[in-house]
């Protein structure tokens, strides 16, 4: 019901009338004024594209799904899935057609999660990262350098996993004035500016999990809490897009959180905690151990190195049924012989560990899988610039401090909000619009040098 009201009151006549009118007075406003309508104008065209038949219709036909889903995915049997998810790509397609688009209709799709990028363009960057992490992945697995230790043996109490995630968070920089941290089934970062809720879950045999997951979160709440606070409730105190938001979120997690540096500093409190858990273990042994690389069947359980494979294997699934190329029936065969040929590993089953792992297909959200590798991708970038404007950054690293990186961020990424489209902030922030080369650098060094290559 709130959501209605509030799609009743964005689509609203009224509302099209005053921006009609602030468009017409451009010449008047600040720049930042001129950002806020144009963004403004953007979420109330697409709102009022789609009848609301449709949307009603679509409403219905995700809740099918997701239903039918949950119990194919149980019994791994896609035939029981393949019929409702025809029905929804149908809708979704009249969707796109609702929203317009040149091309293909996934273009009209993506659209609403990454602003600006399209199935050609995620294509080029996607076959870039591709090109270097399939023969990456191959050589680090390849490589006698391996991880010893193994957690599940011990048992890492959940309260004293809590305890040093919550000093992390607070030595990093994260506001608890303005935002907490809780236990839920399903990590996630809500709210905004004044009040950002973590969640996470605590795995007793997996610490990593949850002190990843922590730092995850805690990257889209400093997103969250750098905002600029004069421009709360408008565009311009929203988050520029998904990818962005991962971009935030994976550069705390994995460029600064599963660094040898971040180690150097908290391994002995994480120590005080679990002294006898980690009996025998040193630092580098436990970056090592959290920069495990490992063919997976499974997304959410998926490595730094491997993750966008898996992506990308969606995206160019979601690409080729779009554009009418494969056939909902022609899914299980396609994802079997693309995880084959990436990960070098075929799924026992349709299920868990295979085509129907995700949530994400069978609620309608199309086109939302990219964000997550253009996340990566703009975090190398970003990290790029970086590490030329700080060059003593892992150093600042190592000692605890996190000030200055911080401040980067607030000022290149987050007071910004969506004032620019991605490419313009990437642009300011770096000199280029969106590309891999950071990314792929990062990379190669990362693990090249983890794994002695
Ligand atoms: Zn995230």
């Amino acid at each position: 019901m709130i959501s209605g009201l509030a799609h009743e009151r964005l689509t609203s006549p009224k509302i099209g009338e005053m921006i009609e009118k602030l468009k017409s007075a451009n010449g008047e406003l600040s720049d930042a004024e001129k950002a806020n309508v144009r963004e403004m104008s953007r979420d109330f065209d697409r709102a009022t594209k789609v009848p609301q038949e449709l949307v009603e219709e679509l409403s219905r036909q995700e809740s099918l799904a997701h239903d039918v889903w949950t119990r194919a995915r149980e019994q791994a049997d896609y035939s029981m899935f393949a019929p409702e998810l025809e029905k929804l790509v149908a809708l979704t397609k009249k969707l796109a057609d609702a929203y317009g688009y040149e091309g293909t209709p996934l273009n009209a799709l993506i659209e609403g999660f990454e602003p600006g990028a399209t199935v050609d363009s995620l294509t080029k960057l996607f076959d870039e990262v591709k090109a270097v992490t399939v023969p990456l992945t191959e050589k680090v697995i390849a490589s006698p350098v391996k991880a010893k230790f193994d957690f599940q043996k011990n048992k890492f109490a959940a309260e004293k996993q809590k305890a040093f995630g919550e000093t992390l968070i607070e030595k990093i920089g994260f506001d608890k004035q303005a935002g907490r941290l809780d236990t839920s089934i399903h990590p996630f970062c809500s709210g905004g500016l004044g009040d950002v809720r973590l969640t996470t879950r605590y795995n007793e045999h997996a610490p990593q999990q949850a002190i990843f997951g922590i730092i995850h979160e805690m990257g889209h709440g400093l997103y969250e809490q750098g905002v600029a606070p004069e421009t709360y409730g408008t565009p311009l105190s929203e988050a520029l897009s998904y990818g962005l938001h991962e971009s935030q979120s994976r550069m705390w997690e994995n460029y600064i959180g599963r660094s040898l540096p971040f180690w150097m500093h908290f391994y002995p409190s994480l120590k005080q905690q679990f002294d006898k858990e980690l009996a025998g273990m040193s630092a580098e042994d436990w970056v090592l151990t959290v920069n495990h690389v490992e063919r997976s069947l499974v997304r959410v359980e998926a490595d730094e190195l491997t993750y966008d494979l898996h992506i990308i294997l969606r995206f160019e699934i979601e690409r080729d049924l779009f554009a009418g190329l494969i056939s909902v029936s022609d899914l299980p065969a396609v994802w079997n012989k693309k995880i084959e040929a990436y990960l070098g590993i075929t799924p026992p089953n349709d299920g868990k560990e295979g085509v129907m792992q995700d949530v994400h297909w069978a609620g309608g959200s199309f086109g939302y899988f990219p964000s997550y590798s253009v996340g990566n991708i703009a975090a190398g970038q970003l990290w790029k610039k970086m590490n030329s404007d700080m060059p003593n950054m892992s150093k600042q690293i190592e000692s605890g401090n996190f000030g200055e990186i911080l401040s980067w961020l607030r000022e290149h990424v987050h007071q910004l909000g969506r004032r620019y489209t991605r490419d313009e902030l990437l642009k300011k922030a770096t000199g280029k619009p969106l590309e891999t080369e950071g990314y792929l650098t990062y990379l190669t060094e990362k693990f090249g040098s983890l794994y002695k290559l």
